[in-house]
C-alpha cells in the first residue's frame, strides 16, 4: 500500500514512521526546508537551547514522554508553574485559587450553555467566571494569552471544558526535551529514512475509487493509495475544497479560529531562580527556566505575547527591540543582554498562526469527528486533537491507524 502524507510536523512525521513500521511504502511533502513545522529549536549564541513554538511538556503528555524514552532523549523539569505566575509585586496565586478558578470557569462556562446554548465566546465565560474586572485577572490574562485568539471569536465553553478535562490537577512540574523539542521530529526523521520531500507544498488533493492524488505547487503530481493531510489549520481550509466531507467535519474544519504568537528568546545572566513571570499591566508574560545543572534559571529569557490584540502593541515591526525594552524593564531578576531572537508566529508563511480553538459555532459533536476516515483520506496536526506538541503526535498515530483498520 502507499501512502501520501503532507505535512512533516509532529503530525505528519508520526503518521509516516506508524505507517513505516506497518511496512507500507509512504512519501511526505513538506512546504518548509525542515522538518518539526511548530516544534523548532535553535540554539542561542551562548549555547542555550530554545524553542520557537511548542515548549512545555505536560505531566500527562504521555505520548511525547513515551517517544523521548524510546528515543533517549532527557526532558528536564522547566523548574516553574504554567498556570500560576509571579506578578512583579512578588505575589503568586495559591495552587488553591488556582484550582477556584479553573471551577469557576467551568462553572461559569455550563450556566451560560444552560441559559444560552452552545454558542458562547470565551470573553462572556470569562465576565460570567470573573465578574466585570476579568481582564485584569492573573488567572485571564493567562487564560486569553494561552488561547491566542481572539476571545469573542473562539467558544468558551469547549475551551473552559478543555481546560478543565487537561488538567485533571496535574498543574505543575513541565518539562522540555534537554536536546531542543525539535530533537523528536529529527528522530522521527531519522528514523523513517529519505522519504521525506521538502520544499514541496501541496495545493490540490482528491481522491476517487483508484486512489489519492496530491498535487505541489509547481505542478507535480502524486498517486498513492491513501493519504494523510497533516497540515496546519489555515492551509487545510483551502485543501478542502476539492474533498468531499462529512457536513460535521467540513463545519469542525471551516469554524475553527487559528490564533496567533510571538516570542522573544533572549540571551540573559544572573543568579536569580527560575521563575515565570506576568508582565506588569499587561497580558503576556516571560520565562527563565532551571539550568540543567542545579535550581538557578537558565541564561535564556522566553518572553511570550499570544493574541494579536497584545502583539499589535509591542510593536513587533521593529523587529522586537520594543519588546525587549519592556521586558527588561520589568525582569530585574536578570542581566537582559541585546542579544535575542524574535519569532513572530502571526507572519509564519508555513502555518499561518500559532496554534488553533474552537470556533464560535462549535458544538460537543464536532470534538470526535477526526476519529474516522473520508474514504482514502484521514486529517491529523493539533486542530483535530489538542492544541499541543504531545496533541499533534496521538492525531498522527490516529491518522495511520484509521487508514491501516480500512
Ligand atoms: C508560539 C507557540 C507556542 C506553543 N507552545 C506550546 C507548548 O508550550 N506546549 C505544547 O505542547 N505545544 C505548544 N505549541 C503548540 C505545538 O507546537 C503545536 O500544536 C504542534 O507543534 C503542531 O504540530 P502539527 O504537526 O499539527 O503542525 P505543524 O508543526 O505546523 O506541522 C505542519 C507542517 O505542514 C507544513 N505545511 C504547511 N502547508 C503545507 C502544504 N500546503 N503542503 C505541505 N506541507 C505544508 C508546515 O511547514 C509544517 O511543517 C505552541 C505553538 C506555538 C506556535
Amino acid at each position: 500500500m502507499k501512502f501520501l502524507v503532507a505535512g512533516a510536523g509532529l503530525a505528519g512525521l508520526n503518521a509516516a514512521w506508524e505507517l513505516v513500521k506497518a511496512g507500507h511504502s509512504v512519501e511526505v511533502f513538506e512546504s518548509n526546508d525542515r522538518v518539526g513545522g511548530r516544534c523548532w529549536s535553535e540554539t542561542l549564541s551562548n549555547g542555550e537551547v530554545i524553542e520557537h513554538g511548542g515548549e512545555f511538556i505536560d505531566v500527562n503528555d504521555h505520548t511525547i514522554r513515551r517517544l523521548c524514552a524510546e528515543f533517549g532523549l532527557p526532558i528536564v523539569s522547566l523548574g516553574i508553574t504554567f498556570d500560576r505566575r509571579w506578578q512583579v509585586d512578588g505575589t503568586i496565586m495559591s495552587s488553591g485559587e488556582l484550582a477556584e478558578n479553573i471551577r469557576n470557569l467551568t462553572e461559569a462556562a455550563e450556566r451560560l450553555v444552560e441559559k444560552q446554548g452552545y454558542r458562547t465566546s470565551l470573553r462572556e465565560v470569562a465576565r460570567e467566571a470573573y465578574g466585570p474586572d476579568y481582564a485584569s485577572l492573573p488567572y485571564c490574562q493567562k487564560l486569553f494569552a494561552t488561547t491566542t485568539c481572539d476571545p469573542d471569536k473562539v467558544n468558551g465553553i469547549a475551551i473552559a471544558r478543555m481546560f478543565q478535562g487537561h488538567s485533571k490537577g496535574y498543574i505543575e512540574h513541565r518539562g522540555r526535551v534537554m536536546a531542543g523539542n525539535d530533537a523528536v521530529a529529527k528522530e522521527i526523521h531519522r528514523r523513517i529514512g529519505d522519504i521525506v520531500r521538502f520544499n514541496t507544498p501541496i495545493v490540490e488533493i482528491t481522491q476517487d475509487d483508484t486512489g489519492v492524488r496530491m498535487t505541489s505547487a509547481s505542478g507535480e503530481v502524486f498517486r498513492g493509495d491513501q493519504a494523510v493531510i497533516a497540515v496546519p489549520l489555515p492551509r487545510l481550509q483551502k485543501l478542502i475544497g476539492t474533498v468531499d466531507l462529512p457536513p460535521l467535519m467540513r463545519m469542525a474544519i471551516e469554524g475553527r479560529v487559528m490564533g496567533a504568537a510571538a516570542k522573544l528568546n533572549i540571551v540573559v545572566s544572573g543568579d536569580a531562580p527560575p521563575r515565570g513571570m506576568q508582565a506588569p499591566g499587561a497580558p503576556w508574560w516571560s520565562w527563565s527556566t532551571e539550568a540543567n545543572e542545579g535550581y538557578k534559571a537558565r541564561g535564556a529569557l522566553t518572553v511570550y505575547a499570544g493574541g494579536k490584540a497584545t502583539m499589535d502593541t509591542l510593536r513587533l515591526d521593529d523587529g522586537g527591540k520594543y519588546w525587549l525594552e519592556q521586558a527588561r524593564r520589568y525582569r530585574t531578576d536578570l542581566n537582559v543582554s541585546d542579544d535575542y531572537i524574535l519569532t513572530n508566529w502571526g507572519t509564519n508563511p508555513h502555518t499561518g498562526g500559532a496554534y488553533s480553538m474552537p470556533g464560535l459555532d462549535w458544538e460537543p459533536e464536532q470534538d470526535n469527528v477526526f476519529s474516522q476516515a473520508v474514504g482514502r483520506i484521514a486529517f491529523a496536526g493539533e486542530h483535530t486533537h489538542f492544541a499541543s506538541l504531545n496533541g499533534a503526535l496521538e492525531s498522527g498515530a490516529r491518522a495511520a491507524k484509521l487508514l491501516t483498520l480500512i
